[in-house]
């Protein structure tokens, strides 16, 4: 099936002129010449010459011709009486004309099919070429020629796979025998172009036998998938290169299907529950039992060997396998999931297979529109750093302690040293006094001048205890410049485990960002660290869900406001009116001096505190403000 190009107008011509000229050679012997035979059958040369070039027409009008000339020269040559022999001739000659016409009309109707089905085949852009027994090539289509490069002309005849450097998925043997039986086969196979560029292709071949042992010719058609062969090799590439960091990481990781929490979360809000907060303190037995759905779908080495396990096999199948029961942080975990955040971190405790329990950070990655199947969590070991932490605070609040006890004492020491002077000289004014009246006749204006000295030094007394105080309370600040919200933040960072431990969810809004301040960093610390004491303390009695910390800063004129504020009981009236004064405490184990000390260390900055009125749904909240420094002096 070598394919023809269209002949061109000469071509035709050259043809028509000896079929033409052929025509007249036939009529004249067979007009003028008296050869017995049938001279006219030679016609059918004349319809085999323009057989495979001409059209339809041109056939049937060289057939018509034809026809017409031997009718023409028997009549020439014999006049219209019809003797026996040349009319059989005659009639000999019309049926082979005929006969030819109606076969050369017939494979010139063949060929227009083919053509056209061959047209077809140079359509499509996949690569299509039929080879025969041999392999050699008997037909390459216009896709071959853009796919591998070379014109149909330069590939007829030449071995297909030897050309192309196939590479084929299985031995030619097996593709062979497969090809005999069945008569077709396909996979994937390499070749390379004219270009030396190797191609990855989807190849389907068919096999059409001729009857013979191994004859026949094959039909391959190759669809180019190199870029897609190639878009997958990346994508396995990276999955490779995630695969590797994932298990090499430092840090544990497993993941979970999360699909079912959400679910029951979805369920929930169906049902009309809009504070779940509220919904998951008042329904621990909802907490536990959505904890209960969560598996874990696939874990890293990090993670096996931080839970003393061997292999993935052996791993946790379920979170609550390795949560204990009374796990403070699982609600926090829960409202976050439902606000649809994209991250979320909690500190908490894990045990081990061995049973240890492990203080850890947990951070879970919710990418936006990720599915929740595989939901990563990033684990960190805290343990250690938790116990130096334990270890310091410990140290710190017996020193603390120590101090304040030291202190008390020194305030006491300090004022029963002062004060024993004027006391002496009251004691010693009032027995004098005493005296003066006791005598026979009392000297009334001794007595008053004693008791003038008695009252002045009771006055002195009365100072001393005043100038002691001061001076013991004073605070001699060392004030640098600081961001509030670096502060505010080292003072959450010191609360963070206590927090964590206590299932208090933090709600940190630090919207003075731009804001200064000169402070004794160590003091205005203490402050909210006080604060946030007594803010966590005062949560003792609120449920595990509903524990929440608000601590705020934002700016106004002039002023930074730090805001702290729980989800306690709050300030009573009476509690209000006292608890600032030095000493007063509504605990078995309180002091009294925390607030009196904020009050002191704030005032001494030139700020304030005082408790403010509640928000909704929140319990007692202190607001303190403290002059910023303008940015031009930063
Ligand atoms: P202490 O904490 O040692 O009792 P403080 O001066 O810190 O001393 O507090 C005085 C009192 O003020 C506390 O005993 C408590 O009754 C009340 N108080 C302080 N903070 C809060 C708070 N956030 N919510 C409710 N009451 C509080």
């Amino acid at each position: 099936m070598r394919r023809q190009a269209a002949p061109g107008p000469r071509a035709l011509a050259y043809r028509y002129a000896a079929a033409t000229t052929l025509a007249a050679a036939v009529f004249a012997v067979d007009a003028f010449t008296h050869l017995g035979s049938a001279v006219a059958v030679l016609y059918v040369l004349v319809l085999i010459i323009v057989a495979d070039i001409a059209s339809r027409h041109a056939i049937q009008a060289f057939a018509v011709g034809c026809v017409g000339l031997t009718l023409f020269a028997f009549v020439y040559g014999h006049g219209v009486d019809v003797m026996v022999e040349p009319g059989l001739r005659l009639l000999f000659s019309l049926s082979a004309i005929l006969a030819t016409t109606v076969i050369v009309l017939q494979r010139h109707a063949d060929r227009l099919t083919v053509e056209s089905q061959a047209e077809l085949l140079d359509v499509t852009s996949d690569a299509i070429y039929l080879s025969d027994a041999i392999g050699r090539i008997a037909y390459w289509n216009k896709g071959a020629e853009t796919l591998y490069g070379w014109s149909f002309d330069e590939a007829w005849g030449a071995n297909a796979h030897a050309l192309l450097a196939t590479r084929f998925p299985e031995p030619r043997d097996a593709i062979a025998a497969t090809l005999r039986q069945t008569g077709e086969w396909q996979g994937e196979l390499t070749q390379r172009t004219r270009a030396g560029q190797t191609l990855y292709l989807f190849s389907r071949w068919r096999r059409r036998p001729d009857g013979t042992e191994g004859g026949g010719t094959t039909l391959e058609t190759n669809t180019d998938i190199t870029a897609r062969r190639q878009a997958d090799e990346a994508l396995k590439d990276s999955e490779r290169r995630y695969r590797t960091i994932f298990e090499t990481l430092a840090v544990a990781i497993w993941e979970h299907d999360l699909r079912p929490v959400k679910e029951a979360l979805d369920a929930l809000r169906a049902e009309g529950v809009t504070d779940l907060a509220m919904y998951l303190a008042q329904n621990p037995d909802f907490v536990t039992r959505t904890r209960s759905l969560i598996r874990v779908t696939d874990v890293n080495g990090t993670a096996l060997k931080l839970m003393g396990v061997a292999t993935k096999e052996d791993f946790f199948t379920r979170l609550d396998d390795f949560l204990p029961e009374d796990d403070p942080t699982f609600p926090a975990f829960l409202l976050a999931l439902n606000r649809n955040v994209e991250s979320h971190t909690a500190e908490t405790t894990i045990r081990t297979r061995q049973g240890e329990l492990l203080r850890v950070i947990v951070a879970f990655n919710f990418p936006p529109g990720a599915p929740l199947d595989r939901v990563q969590a990033s684990v960190l070991n805290i343990t250690e750093r938790v116990k130096a932490q334990e270890a310091l605070q410990h140290t710190r609040s017996q020193l603390d302690h120590a101090l304040r006890a030291a202190m008390l004492g020194e305030v006491s020491a300090s004022i029963a040293h002062e004060i024993n002077q004027p006391l002496a000289a009251i004691t010693a004014h009032a027995a004098a006094g005493q005296r003066w009246l006791n005598r026979p006749e009392p000297d009334l204006d001794e007595v008053r001048a004693s008791l003038a000295q008695a009252g002045a030094a009771a006055t002195r007394a009365s100072e001393v205890v005043r100038r002691v105080r001061t001076l013991m309370t004073q605070v001699e600040p060392e004030k640098t410049l600081l961001p509030v919200n670096a502060v505010v933040e080292e003072a959450l960072h010191l609360l963070r485990n206590e927090m964590a431990a206590q299932g208090i969810v933090l709600a940190a809004a630090l919207g003075a960002e731009d804001s200064r301040i000169e402070v004794d960093r160590i003091l205005l610390q203490q402050v909210l660290i006080n604060l946030m004491a007594n803010a966590m303390q005062a949560m003792q009695a609120t449920p595990p869900g509903a524990r929440r910390l608000g601590v705020r800063t934002h700016a106004v004129p002039d002023e930074v406001i730090i805001e702290v504020c729980d989800t306690g009981p709050g300030f009573s009236e009476q509690v209000a009116q006292k608890a600032f004064e030095p000493f007063f405490t509504t605990k078995a184990q309180g002091m009294g001096l925390g607030l009196a000390m904020c009050r002191t260390i704030v005032t001494a900055h030139g700020g304030e505190i005082a408790i403010a009125a509640p928000e909704q749904g929140m319990g007692g909240k202190l607001r303190l403000s403290l002059p910023a420094v303008p940015a031009a002096e930063s």
